[in-house]
């Protein structure tokens, strides 16, 4: 089975080739980056054209670097939400035209069962599992009883954890996107500052992160206007300590009632080092029946891997197939 991945949710046109809904043959990653920072953000309009320009040349590769032709091909999948619309119809239409010359079956992915499915490109799955999914857009608890089949336990009732990063990065000078940045800034300071851990006691699933943005900012304001400079590796530090601090928590809590095979970490925020480091100590002595699964860095950001190997669960499981009339759906939710 050899299916022929896309995923341009966002700011990265990336095109697969996935065989057997695990071994990666190609994972091409363009990443635009540096067209959207001087504006301290992605710009949707850059984006598209990104994309379009990117698009062709990425196919290519992807199946140059697979060593196979469209006539190998057993499927083509793509990402068709959630994201920005008009970066996702760049890849819904690649994937369109594609499928409909070389008559291949069309596989719509939701882009948050692509970051799950990630893990599948590492070792093989069992059920059920638990899924933290930590990204730019999404901070979720999930259980998944059977392949594809999600349960949503809780999630952010404001900001993402991803977003949280970039936001309070943008207060220490540091460039979109500053996850990666303040990761390893805070790995050179200690939590002095003790900011809060909201609703870590709470007998609930979900997330808050925007009281702590906001007690990061105010903290870094009033030292501003008394003259005084903060140690930034320590306010970094503090700021890390609380979100690794909550989303381990609600983990091992969601885990002692949810009681799961795996625990798999997706989404761009699993490349964090602190939350990688912690939940390796903590799972290794809290619960060491589960085993724990966090996707190698490349795979924990967009990519088409990922992508891939959800589509070849949905193929696994015979969920219905697109037809010509896929559209994008900006807010697609997993359940
Ligand atoms: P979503 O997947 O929710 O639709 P997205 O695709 O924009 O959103 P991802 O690409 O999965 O998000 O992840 C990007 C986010 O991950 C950014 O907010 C970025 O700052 C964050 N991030 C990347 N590396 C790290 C890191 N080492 N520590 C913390 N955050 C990180
Ligand atoms: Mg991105
Ligand atoms: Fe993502």
């Amino acid at each position: 089975e050899l299916i022929l991945a896309f995923e341009t949710s966002c700011d990265e046109t990336s095109v697969a080739v996935i065989e057997d809904g695990h071994k990666i043959l190609s994972n091409i990653i363009a990443t635009q980056i540096k067209s959207h920072q001087r504006f301290g953000g992605v710009v949707p309009e850059v984006a598209s054209r990104h994309h379009v320009e990117q698009i062709i040349q990425c196919t290519q590769m992807a199946l140059d670097e697979a060593e196979v032709t469209y006539e190998d091909l057993t499927a083509v999948a793509v990402t068709y939400g959630p994201g920005l619309v008009g970066s996702l119809l760049i890849g819904i239409t690649a994937a369109k035209t594609i499928a409909f010359a070389h008559k291949l079956p069309l596989i719509p992915v939701n882009h948050l069962a692509g970051h799950i499915y990630a893990a599948q490109l590492v070792t093989p799955l069992s059920y059920p599992f638990m899924a933290l999914v930590v990204s730019g857009g999404h901070t979720e608890l999930v259980y998944v009883s059977a392949p594809n089949d999600y349960q949503l336990l809780g999630e952010t009732r404001d900001d993402a954890a991803g977003e949280a990063y970039d936001k309070i990065g943008r207060v220490l000078g540091i460039n979109y996107p500053a996850g990666k940045a303040v990761d390893q800034l805070a790995h050179q300071g200690n939590d002095t500052f003790k900011f809060p851990r909201a609703m870590i006691k709470e007998d609930n699933f979900d997330f808050s992160f925007s009281g702590l943005k906001s007690a990061f900012i105010n903290t870094v304001h009033h030292a501003d206007q008394l003259g005084e400079t903060l140690d930034r590796a320590d306010l970094a530090a503090s700021f890390q300590a609380s979100v690794c601090d909550v989303l381990v928590e609600k983990t091992l809590h969601a885990l002692a009632e949810h009681p799961v095979k795996q625990l798999v970490v997706a989404g761009g925020v699993a490349a964090n080092q602190g939350l990688r480091e912690r939940l390796t100590a903590t799972m290794a002595t809290a619960d060491p029946q589960t085993e724990l699964i966090v996707p190698p860095l490349r795979l924990c950001g967009d990519n088409a891997a990922m992508i891939g190997a959800a589509a070849s669960v949905q193929l696994a499981t015979h969920q219905a197939f697109a037809g010509m009339d896929l559209n994008a759906v900006p807010s697609l939710d997993l359940v």
